[in-house]
């Protein structure tokens, strides 16, 4: 059993048909369907649950949708990116709702199992960051998800000192939760699981990118019970084996990477890919407290 802990199956890419990442023979594929093909294949191929979190306010409309559609399979992360906060109005106009008002709604939604993604991302230029905007946002988000007992999903990017502040300053507001996509360092990776995070594995440990080696060894310091599977798609793809860069950079990624994610993960710490897939879904369900999954 396989659990996708973070893809954005409700927002656009993943609408109407496109090419994405499959898997056969052990080899990665690229084929062409729709959102219900994408969903059917990774079911068939063992993916139990998957978490769709949020982008910009406006796509928890269509992921809470989306659960509803698939109760029991797609369970929604209701929250604002860091890199989307600046498009959440601060104050209503025009009959509209501000956006800490719209997400206190969605927050309300019976299916929501974490907040996210929030954190800090620090990737662009200085100018366009909104600092301070992505810091009272992530506050704003932390205290919401402590007011409702749920778990966080963190977009941590160029940003781990700061975030690391925030997250200690308000530890008595965390109720577990992941770095997802993480890819720093073995002392980061202990920074966030000494504060009861885990660690969300995925596309990166399978890049041939400077930074893996770092990531490696991570992995293999990190105790399985702190680590997740999931994927980012319809981004961070593996590294590209082999076809037109133009091709593979248009492949959606999806959940058909996992078992390739969590055999490395096992050839790292020398134990059965079995045991990582699960361990890993174990790892998720008490995470985000999923109800009991139907085998598939
Ligand atoms: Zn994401």
């Amino acid at each position: 059993m396989l659990i996708d802990t973070h893809i954005h199956l409700s927002y656009h890419p993943f609408d109407q048909g496109f090419p994405y990442i499959a898997r056969e023979k052990d080899a990665f594929v690229i084929r062409r369907g729709s959102r219900e093909d994408v969903i059917r294949e990774i079911r068939a191929a063992g993916t139990a649950a998957c978490i769709d979190p949020a982008v910009d306010l406006g796509s928890n409309e269509k992921l809470l949708a989306l659960a509803e559609q698939y109760p029991g399979f797609i369970f929604p992360a209701v929250g604002v990116h860091p890199t989307r906060v600046f498009q959440a109005a601060e104050k209503g106009k025009d009959g509209r709702m501000s956006g800490r008002k719209r997400f206190a709604q969605f927050l309300e939604h019976p299916a929501v199992i974490a907040v996210g993604e929030t954190g800090l991302d620090y990737h662009l230029a200085r100018k366009e960051q909104h600092r301070l905007r992505q810091i009272i946002w992530f506050i704003r988000q932390l205290k919401a998800a402590h007011r409702k007992g749920l778990p966080v999903i963190l977009h941590i990017r160029e940003a781990h000192e700061d975030a690391l502040r925030i997250l200690r300053r308000y530890r008595n507001c965390l109720h577990g939760g992941v770095c997802h996509c993480f890819r720093g360092s073995a002392d980061e990776a202990r920074s966030y699981t000494e504060l009861g995070l885990m660690l969300g594995i995925g596309g990166s440990l399978l890049k041939d990118a400077p930074g893996t080696a770092a990531l490696e060894q991570a992995v293999i310091m990190t105790p399985l019970d702190r680590i997740l599977l999931e994927t980012d798609g319809p981004y961070v793809r593996p590294e590209n084996p082999g076809f037109p860069n133009k091709q593979w950079e248009k492949a959606r990624n999806t959940s058909l990477i996992l078992p390739a994610v969590a055999a490395r993960i096992a050839e790292l710490k020398s134990v059965p890919p079995e045991e990582v897939e699960r361990v890993t879904a174990e790892n998720a369900v008490r995470v985000f407290r999923l109800p009991p999954l139907g085998e598939v």
